[in-house]
């Protein structure tokens, strides 16, 4: 086969094993020397900040935090969408938004432990009062994927993705869990939703042909749920990115 990539040398193996292996087993990828692009999604963590969480990666808390600014109690103090995040205006004064607080135990140890003024939730306490159907953001937060996808039911767009993150096979994982402690199956899976979300929309809304292989986790990965052009995916139930097709 003739090749066209630029890519890193580690990522291009990667890509021809896979069809080498495919190969093994009665089928083969033709026409691979006319692909020029594609997007390698590796098991690496997803970087070392601990305030990047699941619901701020994938991208969504941005309408929570927008949906929490439009109720009357918020409206009431003026608060904006940026006071409903820890990593901005919302941040406990006391911790920054860490949620947690060292003291030192010797001139080169220290100890961590639980911030006491915002309970280790990372939010300012007049945050915490702003509710959206009984909830205040820090509960939010420690909602799982499934408990959030029945509670924002009726937040189109919120409920959309969390769907998404839920038949991925992640609903046991938290909003708020931080992305660096994803293992590398979960933070995989993650990364190939943000990239479908984000990156390709536009793209795949103006292709001739789109192939869609299944994106459930290990053997489920495998298999073609669906193909056509991007109005023909747009009606097809089995398709999981016709919804978000343009
Ligand atoms: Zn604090």
């Amino acid at each position: 086969m003739e090749k066209y990539f630029s890519f890193s040398g580690k990522e291009e193996h990667a890509f021809w094993d896979g069809i080498a292996e495919d190969s093994t087993q009665g089928s083969a990828l033709y026409g691979a020397c006319h692909i020029t692009d594609y997007v390698y999604v590796s098991q690496n963590p997803i970087g070392r900040n601990n305030r990047s969480t699941v619901a701020t990666y994938v991208g969504f808390m941005k309408q929570v935090q927008a949906l929490f600014a439009r109720q009357n109690q918020a409206k009431e103090y003026n608060y904006k969408s940026k006071d409903f995040s820890f990593n901005s205006a919302g941040a406990c004064k006391f911790c920054g938004g860490t949620g947690s607080i060292q003291t030192a135990i010797s001139e080169e140890a220290f100890m961590e432990s639980k911030c006491f003024e915002c309970n280790g939730t990372g939010y300012d306490r007049k945050v915490l009062k702003i509710t959206y159907k009984g909830r205040n953001i820090a509960e939010i937060m420690e909602m799982t994927i499934a408990e959030a996808g029945e509670f924002f039911a009726s937040e189109k767009k919120i409920h959309s993705i969390l769907c998404e993150l839920e038949s991925l096979g992640l609903g046991y994982l938290t909003l708020g869990q931080p992305t660096p402690a994803l293992s590398g199956g979960e933070a995989q899976r993650i990364k190939l939703l943000k990239s479908l979300l984000e990156n390709d929309v536009v793209v795949l809304s103006n292709c001739h042909w789109i192939i869609e292989m299944g994106s459930g986790p290990d053997s489920f990965g495998g298999e073609v749920i669906a193909e056509g052009t991007p109005h023909m995916l747009k009606k097809n139930e089995r398709s999981r990115i016709g919804k978000y097709i343009l």
